[in-house]
């Protein structure tokens, strides 16, 4: 069997931990498996040299950010080869050039376009443990990109896709994906199965325990994974295309406290103003999530939508800049919001989840601002600071404790 293992930077923070992995790579190496394991950097390596990088330029070119960060998983790579050897146990460690891992040329956000396996499988089939760095491709230039946050999850996705593994284990810090954050929602429980498109609303949502584009690759690829701990025995939630039981009208509740929302007023009332509103800001690589259109009067209408936070000067830049363009009477920005999802694929053929939902915050006195919907999602933008309290009532109210 040929088993993909993930573990994230908790998993390997310190040299106990990263023993501890080795440990249990080791264990599925000795049953005599091919074992490929994918790591993220150390701890908060990652953060830390982000920091590092505005210190010394507080604006600094996102090829040169990558080049940076590239050594975070560099560094647990080796260091967890080094591990595996003093435990008597042959292992290599492969970057993402030696590997290939070839990527699209944007940094910081780059895609996984293709993957080569021969290096990969040559070092399995000479019996070593692969230990390849997550998060890290190359581009057509051969510079380095990275993924995003948390693309260490989507390395993962695309090299079981790529090696057809049996198996591909996320290991976290938590025991598997939970009906809410357990940070916030005291009473979340843990989820035996998700389908992807419910995980897949999840992640977007700020569930913060997969990336969403490994979710996305899972899918595409039928690539079957499991979330687990990497400091328990606990089984874990398996994420895969159907689930056994009967749908969950609802199986989960994500909070994203990194929204912000942009309202556009007085954009002209006639055919195009939106295509070239959202024409500008997808050029500059801005992604908008929710979108509001006012009925139009006098000629005018209002656009309103939010972005991630990271995104928000971004977006303010970009409308400013084409202003004259765009024709708008002024921009407002609301900071202090977050958006509230419930996500379940019951909900599809089950009118009045969204009124429950609706009602639950009514008795709660919050007031949404914004609201979207998919088949299988409905979110809200609310006050940041109501997030928590609305969380738990829609947790309580739709018995995900149970
Ligand atoms: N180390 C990277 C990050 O912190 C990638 C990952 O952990 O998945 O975002
Ligand atoms: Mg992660």
């Amino acid at each position: 069997m040929l088993v993909v293992k993930k573990f994230g930077g908790t998993s390997v923070a310190n040299k106990e931990r990263i023993y501890n992995v080795a440990r249990r790579c080791i264990e599925d190496y000795n049953a005599g498996n091919d074992v490929v394991v994918i790591l993220s950097a150390m701890g908060k390596m990652t953060d830390e040299l982000i920091e590092k990088a505005k210190d010394i330029n507080p604006n600094p070119s996102r090829r040169e950010l990558d080049m940076l960060l590239t050594v975070g998983e560099q560094t647990s790579v080796s260091l967890m080869a080094m591990a595996m050897a003093n435990l008597g146990v042959p292992a290599i460690s492969l970057n993402a050039f030696q590997v290939s891992m070839h990527t699209t040329s944007n940094y910081g956000n780059a895609r996984l376009k293709r993957i080569d396996t021969e290096r990969i499988s040559h070092e399995l089939e000479s019996r070593k443990i692969v230990i390849i760095t997550g998060f890290q491709g190359v581009n057509k230039y051969d510079d380095y990109t990275t993924l995003g946050r948390g693309g260490s999850d989507t390395t993962a996705v695309a090299i079981a896709a790529a090696l057809r593994a049996d198996k591909c284990e996320i290991y976290t810090d938590v025991d598997g994906v939970y009906t809410a954050d357990p940070r916030i929602v005291k009473k979340a429980r843990k989820l035996n199965e998700i389908t992807y498109d419910e995980m897949l609303d999840l992640a977007t949502l700020g569930a913060g325990v997969l990336h969403n584009r490994s979710v996305e690759m899972a899918k595409k690829y039928g690539v079957t994974l499991v979330v687990r701990s990497s400091l328990t025995n606990e089984e874990g939630t398996i994420v895969k295309e159907d689930v056994k039981v009967e749908k969950m009208l609802v199986s989960g509740v994500a909070v994203d406290k990194s929204a912000e929302r942009i309202s556009i007023i007085g954009l002209e009332d006639k055919p195009g103003t939106a295509f070239r509103v959202f024409d500008a800001l997808a050029k500059a690589n801005v992604n908008v999530d929710m979108i509001l259109q006012s009925v139009g009067r006098d000629n005018t209408k209002d656009i309103s939508f939010t972005v991630d936070g990271n995104f928000g000067e971004d977006a303010l830049k970009v409308l400013e800049e084409n202003q004259a363009r765009l024709k708008y009477q002024n921009i407002e920005m609301e900071k202090n919001v977050a958006k509230v999802s419930i996500v379940g694929a019951g909900m599809m053929s089950n009118p009045g989840v969204a009124a429950k939902m609706f009602e639950c915050l009514y008795n709660e006195h919050i007031n949404i601002k914004m609201i979207s919907t998919s088949e299988i999602r409905v979110t809200v933008l609310i006050d940041v600071n109501d997030a928590e309290k609305a969380a738990n009532a829609i947790h309580d109210i739709f018995g995900l404790d149970e």
